[in-house]
């Protein structure tokens, strides 16, 4: 490396060269969104390496989503103008944490080549785990005990770390038994869940100090990003790492923003930042107040929102960016308007020469994303699924992925169970039963236990030479793994098992797809050199990177959003019940929502100069057509930075999915025509509001339709009623779709359920 001080140093504003040249000692940095924060982070790492403070594998840089730890390598390879491979350090928690319990695996009693299980693995063990205990399983689900023990590993704590009375939080007093024998179980199938990485790091440290002594003394340089995300167990890692107990005063630089805490309810706790001076006593604040990703009016919104939370550290923050486009908001009748006027807009920027891959759409749950999804195949828009992990999520990848990991590690019997009869190698259920029964009663594996049958022949016909066939197979895909690339091998092993096949002679029509899908997964492992670091990959990053990323629309969570910008950031589903969402909002005090609100924040700042946020007027929730009012947070936006975009009656849609309680919708279209901010829109999220106070919102619905009159058809020339337009002459009609023109207020585009004949 080979660069002078003056070209990575030069545009940084005096606070952040400050940042970049203390380079020993504590340093926090805490400043609002947009302001060159992680900017600063990774030219303080390429200054460290330039100036050969230290070699990049003794650098510890940590943040929280691939897409950051990614484009953070990206910008450190950029200012210092090389290939960093040696940068091994620098990645996610997550990955950090798994490289360093490869390493040291048995401390904690895995093997090394231990499976990373994902959350759906993790529910299906929890669901064994309740069903062992002879639980009642319809109020105790899998679901709610991988939840409860998320949350203790959150924290940092092992079961035998918990109190007694943290056993109450599950099952009638069960709870850390329960977490016991999750545990003992991903033990014996060699195994470890995701929150299980930074807790198994922690035991290491904790139970070996020559380990952690060696990690401390390593890591010469500690930086991390998003600091104010971390949880516990995050904080207790850092902690250990960077008290080795020499006393010596750690080089770690923290960078975070007490606005942008959206984790807390994964155990993040925003109070890691303010305790931050006390931990690392001398430690050297250092505040940013210029942004520079934003227009003035991006930047106005985002603050006026945030505002209105309650005890924030407060910040300024200013731009030089004067001038620029408006917020704009637009309301819509539906979810498949608002993603079909999203996909009209991502076209007319593109005929304006914009990249596709500088506008993203940032929804607040993941299932607003099917509308765009199949918006997007309809009309042939490109695009790229951050987060949800589509690809490795699908039915025949994570087949072939079980088939790969049983390799790697025999003892993995979710795996096994996965695929022992896939294609169907001729066990019935009730040779499958003996198979666990027989692994449990001995303690050990699936494979183990079929080997065993094999031998006391317990086997018969066709079982038995299926078993035999199949463990023959599998020891032999285990002595190729040895000498064999993980692309060549997934092949072989998918071919010999029969796999590919099952999907080649299969009826169903995705069937295709899916062969294709195994091809695709093919070429992913072929980036890899081990068996091992390809399925690393897939449970850590489980994001599709493709090689075309420049061409597509970015499709991802605000979650996942953290951290990154885009010239224009869609924001679609500001609705109440949606975004705040309708867990916040039912949860007592304010925390919840202050949260949300922390979220909208992030949300308006990933633009950089266009930002458009949108609503539906109905929604369907699991098939089920609801009305949704605006979200309180549109309210919020500040009038003069607003530009609404709705045109009066552009609904667009078809007689059959207009829902008979439409009464909020009708307003909020009618009035978002006119200004969003009029009397009658209050009053509607108003009385929409109290909803909220009533549990169930299908209640309110089913009490608006009650006092709604029933579909009615009128035709051309007939003198109808309305309630709030009063009389009118019927001039088109489509469906229940209405063009009336009034006697008062002149034409406007109704629904026939709000008319009644004159
Ligand atoms: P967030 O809180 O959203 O993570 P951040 O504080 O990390 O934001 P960055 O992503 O580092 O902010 O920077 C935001 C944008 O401003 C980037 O495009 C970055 O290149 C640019 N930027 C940062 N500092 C400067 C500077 N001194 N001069 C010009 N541009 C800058
Ligand atoms: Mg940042």
């Amino acid at each position: 490396i080979d660069v002078s001080e003056e070209s990575y140093l030069e545009g940084l504003n005096e606070a952040q060269r400050e940042a970049v040249l203390t380079t020993e000692g504590p340093v926090l940095m805490l400043a609002g969104a947009g302001t060159g924060k992680t900017k600063a982070l990774t030219t303080r790492i390429a200054h460290i390496l330039a100036s050969q403070r230290a070699k990049p594998w003794e650098i510890l840089a940590v943040t929280f989503t691939n897409k950051a730890a990614r484009e953070m390598k990206e910008r450190i390879g950029k200012l210092v103008g090389g290939e960093l491979e040696g940068l091994r350090w620098t990645g996610t928690f997550h990955s950090v944490a798994a490289n360093i319990l490869r390493r040291h695996a048995e401390i904690v009693g895995l093997k090394p080549s231990f499976t990373i299980i994902d959350t759906d693995d993790q529910i299906r063990l929890c669901k064994q785990v309740i069903e062992a205990a002879g639980l009642d399983e319809k109020r105790w689900t899998g679901r709610g005990l991988a939840a409860v023990i998320d949350g203790w590993k959150n924290k940092g704590q092992t079961p035998s770390d918990l109190p007694p009375h943290e056993a109450d939080l599950f099952a009638d007093g069960k709870g850390i038994a329960l977490y016991r024998e999750y545990q003992e179980r991903l033990m014996t199938l060699n195994a470890a869940d995701f929150g299980d990485l930074l807790v198994h790091n922690i035991s290491i440290f904790r139970r070996e100090p020559e380990v952690q002594a060696e990690y401390h003394r390593r890591f010469r340089y500690m930086l991390v990003d998003e600091y104010q995300d971390t949880n516990v167990a995050q904080y207790l890692w850092l902690r250990l790492l960077a008290k080795g107990g020499d006393g010596e005063v750690p080089n770690l630089c923290v960078v975070g923003d007490d606005d942008q805490s959206i984790y807390g309810w994964r155990g993040a706790e925003v109070e890691n930042i303010l305790r931050f001076e006390k931990d690392f006593p001398g430690a050297k604040v250092i505040r940013l107040e210029q942004n520079y990703r934003s227009t003035a009016p991006i930047l106005a919104a985002a603050s006026a929102v945030i505002d209105n939370n309650q005890g924030r550290l407060g910040k300024t923050l200013f731009t030089d960016q004067d001038g620029g486009e408006l917020i704009k908001l637009r309301g819509v009748w539906d979810g498949e308007e608002e993603a079909r006027t999203i996909a009209e807009d991502i076209e007319a920027e593109q005929m304006k020469g914009r990249s596709l891959s500088h506008m993203a759409i940032l929804v607040r749950a993941s299932f607003q994303m099917r509308a765009f999804e199949e918006r997007f195949n309809t009309n042939g828009i490109p695009y790229q699924v951050v987060g949800g992990p589509r690809f490795y999520e699908r039915e025949e990848t994570r087949d072939a992925l079980a088939y790969l990991r049983l390799v790697r590690n025999v003892a993995d019997d979710l795996s096994f169970s996965r695929i022992i009869n896939k294609p169907r190698r001729g066990f019935g259920d009730k040779t499958l039963t003996q198979l666990s029964v027989i692994a449990r009663q001995n303690g050990m594996s699936l494979a183990a236990a079929g080997q065993l049958m094999l031998e006391t022949n317990e086997l018969k016909g066709k079982a038995k030479t299926a078993m035999m066939a199949f463990l023959a197979s599998l020891e032999r895909w285990r002595e190729e793994a040895e000498k064999t690339a993980p692309a060549p091998l997934a092949e072989m092993v998918l071919e010999e098992s029969g796999y590919t096949d099952y999907w080649k002679n299969s009826k169903n029509v995705s069937a295709p797809s899916k062969l294709e899908n195994l091809k695709e997964l093919v070429n992913a492992a072929s980036e890899f050199e081990t068996l091992e670091g390809y399925l690393d990959h897939v449970s850590l990053v489980a994001e599709r990177t493709s090689d075309s990323e420049d061409g597509q629309v970015w499709l991802m969570t605000l979650h996942a959003a953290k951290g990154l910008e885009f010239p224009v950031v869609f924001l679609p589903g500001w609705e109440e019940e949606i975004f705040p969402s309708k867990r916040s909002l039912d949860e007592s005090g304010n925390a919840g929502l202050e949260e949300e609100r922390r979220l909208a924040y992030v949300g308006i700042t990933r633009a950089r100069e266009s930002c458009r946020i949108s609503f539906a007027a109905n929604r369907q929730v699991y098939g089920r057509w609801q009305n949704a009012l605006p979200s309180r947070f549109v309210d919020e936006l500040p009038e003069d930075q607003v530009d609404v975009l709705s045109e009066p009656g552009l609904y667009g849609v078809s007689a059959k999915e207009m829902p008979a309680q439409s009464r909020f919708a009708d307003l909020v279209l009618e009035e978002t025509s006119s200004r969003y901010e009029t009397p009658g829109w209050k009053r509607a999220r108003q009385h929409g509001r109290k909803r909220n106070a009533d549990p169930s919102i299908e209640g309110t619905a089913r009490l608006v339709a009650s006092s709604a009159p029933g579909d009615e058809t009128f035709c051309k020339g007939e003198r109808v009623s309305h309630k709030k337009f009063g009389l009118g002459t019927v001039m088109r009609s489509e469906g229940n779709k209405l063009e009336v023109e009034f006697d008062e207020v002149g034409n406007k585009k109704v629904i026939a359920s709000f008319l009644s004949a004159a």
